[in-house]
């Protein structure tokens, strides 16, 4: 893989990736290539593609929001690790929970994480709206970090149950972000969240909003309600 992109695309955002990172990167695209043939992880496949489109848009979050050290971060509908499993190689020193609904994506990320010797990757296999009244879960993460998974109505509602009180929600959100802000004022207000920031993100020619929300009421029990309730009848 061509690593000198990567390092310094990473550099742009005032991250610096170590040949070590940039090595891990390689591996993990070398995989993510061979597992796509027996399952669908990307459309994307092309390695300037694969390192513009994933790889530094994953690490693009830290133009929004800084990760500390011993943070635990939470990513909702990870599919092939986008962007929590980028994030964990960048971050070694902070704990990352990868989640997603497709057992076989799971699979994928244990093989990557173990592959790369990383240790600060757990994969859970799940849907957000349950997992998100499960103890283990709720209320325990620094930052919850979402990509292509909702529309920001639905997607607030799976992630709020996850954040800890003035913890962080980041969602990773494409050209249609106003439109999908407008239509989140009645979820932000019942499930607690205030806007913080947003920042534009240029990668290429891919424009991406990634906009950051702080949790700053306790989340009533009763959500995330049920998957049937939350598409029928968004907050
Ligand atoms: N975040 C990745 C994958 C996006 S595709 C990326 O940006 O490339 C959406 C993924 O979300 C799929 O892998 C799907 O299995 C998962 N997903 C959708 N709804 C979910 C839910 N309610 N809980 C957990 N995972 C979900």
């Amino acid at each position: 893989m061509n690593t000198e992109r990567l390092i310094r695309g990473a550099a742009a955002f005032g991250l610096d990736l170590t040949e070590h990172q940039a090595g891990q990167f390689a591996q993990y695209y070398e995989l993510l290539v061979e597992w796509n043939e027996k399952i669908n992880l990307t459309a994307i496949t092309d390695e300037e593609e694969v390192i513009d489109k994933h790889f530094l848009d994953s690490l693009a979050g830290v133009k929004a929001c800084i990760v500390p050290d011993d943070a635990r971060i939470l990513d909702v509908g990870t599919g092939a690790g986008f962007p929590g499993m980028a994030l964990a190689i960048a971050f070694p020193q902070a704990q990352f929970c990868l989640m997603d609904a497709t057992g076989k994506k799971v699979r994928f990320l244990e093989t990557v994480a173990s592959a790369l010797g990383l240790t600060n990757v757990q994969a859970i296999q799940g849907r957000a709206e349950e997992l998100a009244h499960d103890p283990v879960f709720r209320a325990q993460f620094d930052l919850v970090t979402s990509r292509a998974v909702a529309a920001l109505p639905v997607l607030l509602e799976y992630l709020s149950g996850f954040v800890k009180m003035n913890g962080r929600i980041a969602a990773y959100k494409g050209p249609t972000f106003n439109e999908e802000f407008a239509a989140a004022a009645g979820a932000m207000k019942t499930l607690g969240l205030a806007l913080e920031k947003t920042e534009l993100v240029s990668i290429g020619d891919q424009q991406h909003t990634i906009a950051v929300f702080t949790k700053k009421k306790a989340l009533a029990d009763r959500y995330p309600r049920p998957q049937a309730q939350i598409r029928k009848k968004p907050l």
